[in-house]
């Protein structure tokens, strides 16, 4: 029996991890859940799920939920803010975190799991592309599994043999969807609407990383996940756009042979398999049927359509610290989206603006994870004074 925390179980990944773990409760325990802004959710998880912790992000959510909690059932443990996660990253009783908090908030708790040498399911990308280097070593150092939720890396790892980076390997093709703005015509991206935005035409997932996928920034990111989950060099590392999301990534080999992993775009497939890895288990999802694919389409991303995508190769050619720009402007530039404070196209300009004035200026490099905490932090204000002052 394997003691699970969900770090950000309220999300649409929690959803799914919990879909799949309640399917195998033979296999699988719910230690600890967490929560930031939707409380009643947790409640309503908590009553499914019996987890013996939970994390909340602060003493008013604290109150909140043991003024929800029901006088007849035991209430679990509560613990609070980012302390909390970590303190429950390094539980002795957790066997596995599955890191699902969506931006640099879920790098503190993700750090601390590998510090603890935890088996870490990663869907938290932003992670390792702002502490990359940092982070692996970590893991290495403490003997902690670090498995891949993100479906393009859990594809790559499943065609790797015994999931390692492999000197024969030619080069990695992480697939795109190109998101729901693929075919509109580029004049027309300034006037979209968030909910626009957010309407993936094959996936379904929390709204930051639906706006990252219309963008494209969500692949650049992954890139640059990739480079550091493989240790493999950015150069080998290719983008092509498959709108049918049915290949989820490929490994090419210097044979000329090319491994490919198919499958509904359904995040319970990945997130199955990196659960029982190194067993399969059974996700529960829809069957895959070949015969009606009518065909798979592949075309080369356009950098013009889809500027972020660019700016992000840019930033792992440059510098650590780049990538740390890159991402914190990004999460600020896609919060004013999403509020309506700024326009779709302008969060590329902004990502741009970042890298070019401010992430010139910072000097040192980042040696440790709390100068990753620092930049990160630093970032977010530079970027939202550059907002405020320009919209
Ligand atoms: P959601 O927005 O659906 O969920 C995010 C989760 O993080 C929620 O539980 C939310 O809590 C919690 N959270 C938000 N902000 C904070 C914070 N400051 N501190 C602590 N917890 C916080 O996102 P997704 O599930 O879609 O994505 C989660 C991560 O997984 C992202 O990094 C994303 O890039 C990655 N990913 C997602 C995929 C998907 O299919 N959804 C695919 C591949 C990767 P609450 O809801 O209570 O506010
Ligand atoms: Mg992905």
């Amino acid at each position: 029996m394997q003691n699970i925390a969900i770090f950000g179980a309220t999300g649409s990944i929690g959803d799914s991890t919990l879909d799949v773990i309640g399917k195998h409760a033979e296999r699988f325990s719910v230690y600890a859940l967490s929560a930031h802004s939707r409380i009643q959710k947790l409640l309503a998880l908590c009553l499914v799920h019996h987890p013996k912790v939970v994390i909340v992000p602060d003493e008013i959510a604290e109150k909140k939920f043991r003024q929800l909690w029901p006088a007849n059932i035991a209430m679990p443990e509560i613990r609070v803010g980012s302390k909390g996660l970590c303190e429950t990253a390094r539980d002795p009783e957790v066997d596995a975190v599955v890191a699902a908090i969506v931006g640099t908030a879920g790098l503190p708790s993700a750090f601390a799991a590998a510090q603890a040498g935890k088996r870490i399911l990663l869907a938290n990308k932003e992670a390792l592309v702002a502490a990359g280097s940092l982070f692996m070593e970590t893991v290495k150092k403490n003997n902690a599994i670090l498995l891949p939720l993100d479906s393009e890396h859990n594809a790559i790892f499943q065609c790797l043999p015994g999931g390692k980076n492999n000197s024969q390997v030619k080069r990695l093709v992480l697939t795109a969807s190109g998101g729901p703005f693929r075919n509109i015509d580029p004049s027309r991206l300034s006037a979209v609407t968030p909910e626009q935005a957010c309407k993936h035409p094959n996936w379904s997932m929390g709204r930051k990383i639906s706006i990252d996928s219309a963008t494209m920034l969500n692949k650049g990111l992954e890139v640059i996940e990739a480079k550091w989950m493989f240790d493999v060099d950015a150069s080998k590392i290719d983008v092509l756009v498959h709108p049918e999301s049915t290949i989820h990534s490929m490994v090419e080999y210097i044979d000329g042979s090319l491994l490919a992993q198919l499958g509904n775009p359904d995040m319970r497939i990945p997130i199955s398999y990196a659960l029982g890895y190194p067993d399969r288990i059974e996700s529960n999802t829809e069957n895959f049927d070949l015969s009606r694919l009518l065909q798979l389409n592949f075309e080369l991303p356009d950098y013009k359509r889809f500027p972020c995508l660019k700016l992000a190769f840019d930033a792992l050619q440059s510098s650590q610290s780049d990538c740390v720009v890159l991402n914190a402007s990004n999460e600020i530039a896609v919060d004013y989206f999403l509020k309506n404070r700024i326009k779709f196209t302008d969060i590329a300009v902004t990502i741009e603006k970042m890298l070019d004035g401010f992430a010139g200026t910072v000097k040192g490099s980042l040696g440790h994870i709390d100068d990753v905490f620092e930049l990160d932090a630093l970032t977010r204000s530079h970027t939202s004074e550059l907002l405020n002052n320009t919209h």
